[in-house]
């Protein structure tokens, strides 16, 4: 009877949804750019949550059909060939073609067009090398000019020539700036680079090489479609389709003897230059690749690389071969959608990191365990800060304690704004769209907004606070005299991230920002920038991150005047010159609407993390039609908006925090400030009313009365829950009014009296040292 009823609602769903995509396709076609009637925009708005409805009946839908049609996973029939967690290695038919007996038939028929293809491939390179080549001049990084031919010498044999070390340890060449396959022919007169792993863009080429071998592996594996496998920041990964099936972390071991297997083989990458139709042709069994080739690649030919039994669509270069990769791990997988869009193919995602030697490996490991340790997740549990509940995924639920933190970094902000002149306002959390249209969020961001109907008209939830703020500064006419008006504002945001990529508090659904817009004039551009870096440092000094500064000027689609363009990006350059701290350039990373600074934190175990951002917006002030009167009497001067945070999202800063801190709060922002112990039964009043006077002092204070416990034991207890003093009381301590301190690290500092402590830990308190335990 359930299924019945299942099946009943699948189909009624499928009926609704085909409806609903007819409709929307109807609202589609008549409408064309530039024409902009009421009718025409109220039609827009319709079919915008037509979409938004589309969206959801699908999303419902797959929900729907996973639970009844998952099949589950299948690792058994793998175990089968290679033994559970067995390391000897599958033994591999020889022969060219090295491939297992259940191999996806449309891999023969790849490599049979690749082989013809790499036949002529090699005649021509033949020919070249016969007849084309001639004596060529390479120029190596240390000014020494090395001999060579063209068409024939490799950077590789160059390498040899300088030394046996260094070809062995080269990931990867850099010719005349550009990244080159070692084994490719050089094919005139160069200046040559060899670059190793410690190397940014060679770690880069490594990870994305080991995606390959991980691609080669899963192909071989589930026989699905393969779509992107790029390196990341650490690692790399590969997506694939492979229908509703899902993957489980139990068959992680398998790939991996898979890659083992693939690496000892030593595969060399082979390059191939190809024309985009028999591209087209050779993928054909992979519509994803199909439609990178469609969508993606504009010239006639592109390249195709071969390692193994993996022949696949890549722009390169590689590292030489399979067995370059000395360590490889699988160590996550999740699922995606296609493109990251929620209304295309589901695709499974597996995530690997590969190294040059094993001690790397053993590094990365110890990392990811510390890493582990320090997981926000976990401390927010242990330390009962805050958790998470289904019935509103990716929105936190802040018990006390967190609240206390998230409290105290609030009221950290609200006292540096009021230092600053900033002025904190409150605005609405929903808008009708007619305000998305204008800021532009409807057009570019509508799949990320919460939206819904509120009396026939469409309303979105607010996902940042700008639009609402151009509203406050238009309501009534501006004079120059105001500026720069610096408006600061806690308000919730909500941003629709995908069920699939909510994690812990890194990511979430509902969060808040300690946001400002500041509406200046262009002349004020350098002091406000100044004034945004001045107030970052400090804030990070007390957190003690240290932090990062880059430039990013204007991209290729910029839209406004060059003029203001260089106008704000020469003063952006001179705060930073003036600054003091060092800075990079980012050229062209600039968002379309003005330049900004990115500063990224690093984590007490190294981290980068990007939160505070200074983004100048000449943009929005036009779309909102905002205006001051000048000086001069211009009354259509156009203000320049800086968007600027510094915690960025409270919640993300929360975790941030934590891992750095590993979960030992600093005094002032601890959640557990002190815990008053008494030495006995007869101390336990005197213990009460000291934890009552610390509290009313406003510090986080605790009692432990529990009598089944030893006086050590709750010592003890106090510090791995992290309180930073603990003071214990008896008698001695009663008669002089005082109270004995030890710190969560065992130091003792001994008896102070009452008021001493108070005092000494207010001044902690509002000072915000980093350690206040040493100092007492
Ligand atoms: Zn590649
Ligand atoms: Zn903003």
């Amino acid at each position: 009877a359930a299924a019945a009823e299942v099946a009943a609602r699948v189909e009624r769903q499928e009926r609704e949804l085909r409806w609903l995509s007819a409709e929307v396709g109807q609202l589609k076609e008549p409408l064309s750019p530039g024409t902009c009637s009421p009718e025409l925009l109220r039609l827009r708005a319709e079919n915008e949550k037509l979409r938004y409805r589309l969206l959801h009946l699908r999303r419902s839908l797959e929900a729907e059909l996973g639970r009844t049609e998952r099949r589950p996973p299948d690792p058994a029939a793998e175990e089968d060939k290679v033994g559970p967690g067995v390391e000897t290695p599958t033994v591999i038919p020889a022969g060219d073609v090295k491939r297992l007996q259940s191999e996806p038939s449309f891999i023969e028929d790849r490599f049979k067009l690749y082989e013809a293809l790499k036949k002529e491939h090699d005649a021509l390179l033949a020919h070249r090398a016969a007849n084309e080549s001639k004596p060529i001049k390479i120029i190596l990084p240390d000014g020494k000019m090395a001999e060579g031919e063209s068409w024939k010498t490799t950077p590789y044999q160059l390498a040899v020539g300088i030394s046996q070390h260094l070809a062995s340890n080269a990931v990867i060449a850099k010719l005349n700036g550009e990244l080159w396959d070692l084994d490719r022919p050089l094919e005139g007169d160069c200046a040559l680079e060899l670059l190793t792993f410690d190397n940014e863009e060679a770690k880069a080429v490594y990870w994305h090489s080991s995606a390959h071998i991980l691609g080669e592996a899963m192909e071989g594996y589930f026989g699905g479609c393969l779509c992107y496998g790029p390196p990341i920041e650490n690692g790399f990964y590969y997506d694939m389709y492979i229908g509703d099936r899902s993957v489980s972390s139990t068959e992680f071991p398998l790939l991996e003897n898979r890659c083992r297997n693939i690496i000892k083989e030593k595969q060399a990458f082979e390059r191939l230059e190809v024309k985009k139709e028999i591209l087209l042709d050779m993928f054909k069994y992979n519509k994803f690749k199909c439609r990178i080739l469609n969508e993606k690649v504009n010239t006639p030919t592109t390249t195709i690389y071969r390692c193994g039994s993996l022949i696949d669509l890549c722009r390169g270069p590689h590292v030489r071969h399979t067995g370059k990769i000395k360590a490889l791990k699988i160590f996550k997988n999740s699922s995606t959608y296609w493109e990251g869009k929620s209304d295309m193919e589901t695709l499974q995602r597996i995530y690997g990191i590969s190294f040059p030697d094993n001690k790397m490996m053993k590094e990365w490991e110890k990392f990811q365990e510390e890493a582990r340790n320090r997981d926000h997740r976990k401390i927010g549990k242990e330390q009962e800060l805050f958790f998470f509940h289904d019935l509103s995924p990716g929105s936190c639920f802040f018990l006390p304690r967190g609240t206390f933190l998230y409290n105290t970094l609030v009221d950290f902000m609200r006292e540096e704004y009021h230092r600053r002149n900033f002025t904190e306002v409150v605005s609405p959390n929903i808008f009708n769209s007619k305000l998305w249209e204008a800021s532009g969020h409807w057009q570019h961001y509508s799949q990320n907004m919460f939206s819904f109907e509120v009396e026939k008209e469409a309303f979105a939830l607010k996902p940042m606070n700008c639009p609402g703020h151009c509203l406050m500064f238009a309501h009534r006419p501006r004079s120059w005299r105001e500026m720069p008006l610096r408006l600061a504002d806690f308000g919730v945001l909500h941003r629709n991230e995908l069920s699939g990529t909510l994690s812990g508090l890194t990511r979430v659904r509902r969060f808040q920002q300690d946001d400002a817009h500041i509406f200046c004039t262009m002349e004020q551009i350098e002091e406000e920038i100044k004034g945004c870096l001045d107030f970052l440092k400090s804030v990070y000094t007390v957190f003690g991150f240290s932090f990062q500064l880059h430039l990013s000027t204007r991209p290729e689609n910029y839209l406004g005047e060059l003029e203001i363009w260089d106008y704000a990006e020469k003063q952006l350059q001179n705060t930073l010159n003036d600054f003091g701290e060092q800075w990079s350039l980012n050229p062209g990373d600039g968002a379309f609407y003005g330049p900004k600074i990115d500063i990224n934190i690093k984590d007490a175990i190294g981290r980068y993390h990007q939160c505070a951002t200074i983004q100048l917006d000449f943009q929005l002030p036009i779309r909102f039609n905002l205006t001051y009167v000048g000086k001069d009497g211009d009354d259509k001067k156009r203000p320049v908006i800086i968007h600027r945070a510094i915690l960025g999202s409270v919640e993300r800063m929360i975790a941030i925090l934590a891992e750095n801190y590993g979960g030992k709060w600093p005094f002032w922002l601890s959640p557990r400030q002190i815990m008053v112990v008494p030495v006995g039964p007869a101390s336990e009043e005197y213990a009460h009313q000291i934890c009552s006077e610390f509290f009313e002092a406003g510090f986080m204070s605790d009692v432990d009365l529990d009598q089944s416990c030893t006086l050590n034991k709750k010592i003890r207890n106090a510090q791995l829950a992290q309180y930073n003093f603990i003071l214990v009381v008896g008698e001695k301590e009663k008669a002089n009014n005082a109270v004995n301190v030890r710190t969560r690290d065992n130091k003792v500092h001994g008896e102070i009296s009452v008021p001493s402590a108070i005092e000494k830990l207010k001044k902690f308190k509002a000072s915000r040292i980093p350690n206040a335990e040493e100092e007492f």
